[in-house]
């Protein structure tokens, strides 16, 4: 599915890039080392900045700068090496992109990294988008200080308390039931800003990735259907088996609406919520690929990291269209301990399961909620993959 731009495109004319130059990346993860994979079969190379001269990215890139992200030696190295620069770490600074794109072409740009890195303008900007789209973000209010508790409206609570910046993998949140528990929960927050957002009965969980050329031409991929637990990514399925067309539909011209909004360029990932009386609701979006868009490695004509790649080197987006139903199972550091033992998972029983591609991010050590790595599991059938997903599961002793 793609969409033209109504407006011209407000980012700068550039050339595109050709393979064989330098692309770069801020952050070491393994979204970086992903990014690289799909680089490098293309022909670029790739630089890494992070301080982890270890890191999963730094692992295969073919230059990594090890310095923290805010380091202005660095960013000149980066941003006078390479033809065009992204980020995989989301709380990469604002300052630091700009400084790159003084030097150098950075997509996603700091604007759009910006409000994706701050709960409180990301909801005014998503308020202001469903105006038109129609898809709306959770009820909610900012709270700045003890005061402003006050002024709580009785309906938002039970409600969740979210540190406006820095927020992950359900870190940085309270859930509070009444103002007394919302006062201590705000207490042990440190003063920094937050977001109060009403409690919502959830169906289930989407995500949307969605891409955007330097030229104003979107593309959005189908959508992904999630399971958390503990609040981090349990599954990712698609298609996803609750999803119903409107409820996709809507979801996909939302993101189309939000990242054209953003002037954007790149691969966005944006998450909703489905409502127990089928309401759409926007909850957050990630200015990256994204663990949920992990399946379009195995299921989809480009991968999430190749549309990065194309994005960020101004050359024309891929294809979107999915060719295998897919189960995404995220990896955790929990499955290498066995009580006081810690030993490397069966994966030989895991690649005997047809469909099975696994993905391990080259983490020197492996702890408890530490994402090591994901399995997709591809099928002619969803059902396919899923039976392969249960039996996964039972191998590596995960609960299913
Ligand atoms: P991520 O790892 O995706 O960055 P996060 O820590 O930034 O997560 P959210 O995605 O906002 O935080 O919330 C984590 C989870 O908590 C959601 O996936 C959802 O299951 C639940 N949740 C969040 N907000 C609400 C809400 N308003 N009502 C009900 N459940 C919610
Ligand atoms: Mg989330």
């Amino acid at each position: 599915m793609t969409s033209q731009s109504a407006q011209p495109s407000q980012a700068p004319a550039v050339p595109s890039t050709t393979p064989a130059t330098w692309l770069g990346v801020m952050g070491g993860g393994q979204l970086g080392r992903m990014f690289a994979h799909a680089a490098q079969a293309m022909g670029f190379k790739v630089a890494v900045l992070e301080s982890d001269d270890n890191c999963p990215a730094g692992q295969v890139a073919d230059r990594l700068l090890p310095a923290p992200y805010d380091d202005a030696q660095a960013l000149v190295q980066l941003g006078s090496l390479c033809a065009a620069v992204t980020t995989e770490f989301e709380n990469v600074s604002a300052k630091s992109l700009s400084q790159l794109a003084a030097l150098t072409f950075v997509a996603p740009a700091a604007s759009g990294v910006s409000i994706a890195q701050d709960r409180t303008a990301e909801k005014a900007f998503f308020t202001e988008c469903g105006s038109r789209s129609g898809v709306l973000p959770a009820p909610h209010l900012v709270i700045q200080s003890e005061a402003d508790i006050a002024g709580v409206a009785d309906d938002l609570l039970p409600g969740i308390l979210k540190t406006a910046r820095m927020g992950y993998d359900g870190k940085g949140q309270a859930r509070v039931r009444t103002r007394d528990e919302l006062r201590a929960a705000y207490a042990g927050m440190n003063g920094v800003t937050c977001v109060l957002e009403k409690m919502l009965p959830l169906a289930y969980e989407v995500s949307v990735l969605v891409a955007r050329g330097n030229d104003g031409q979107a593309v959005v991929y189908p959508l992904a259907e999630n399971v958390h637990r503990d609040g981090i990514l349990f599954t990712t399925t698609v298609p996803g088996p609750n999803i119903a067309d409107d409820v996709a539909q809507r979801a996909q011209q939302a993101a189309l609406q939000i990242i054209e909004g953003l002037h954007y360029v790149g691969v966005l990932c944006i998450e909703f919520f489905v409502l127990q009386d089928g309401a759409l609701v926007v909850n957050e979006m990630a200015p990256r690929p994204h663990n949920s868009g992990h399946y379009t490695i195995d299921a989809c004509v480009t991968s999430q990291f190749e549309q990065q790649v194309r994005a960020m080197a101004r050359l024309p987006l891929g294809d979107t269209r999915q060719h295998s139903p897919a189960v995404m199972l995220n990896i955790l550091g929990d499955i290498w301990f066995d009580g006081d033992t810690v030993r490397e998972p069966a994966w030989d029983q895991i690649l005997a399961l047809p469909g099975a591609h696994l993905h391990l991010y080259g983490k020197a050590e492996a702890r408890r909620d530490r994402k090591m790595g994901h399995v997709t599991f591809t099928g002619a059938t969803l059902e396919a993959a899923q039976q392969q997903l249960l039996a996964a599961c039972a191998i590596l002793g995960i609960a299913a």
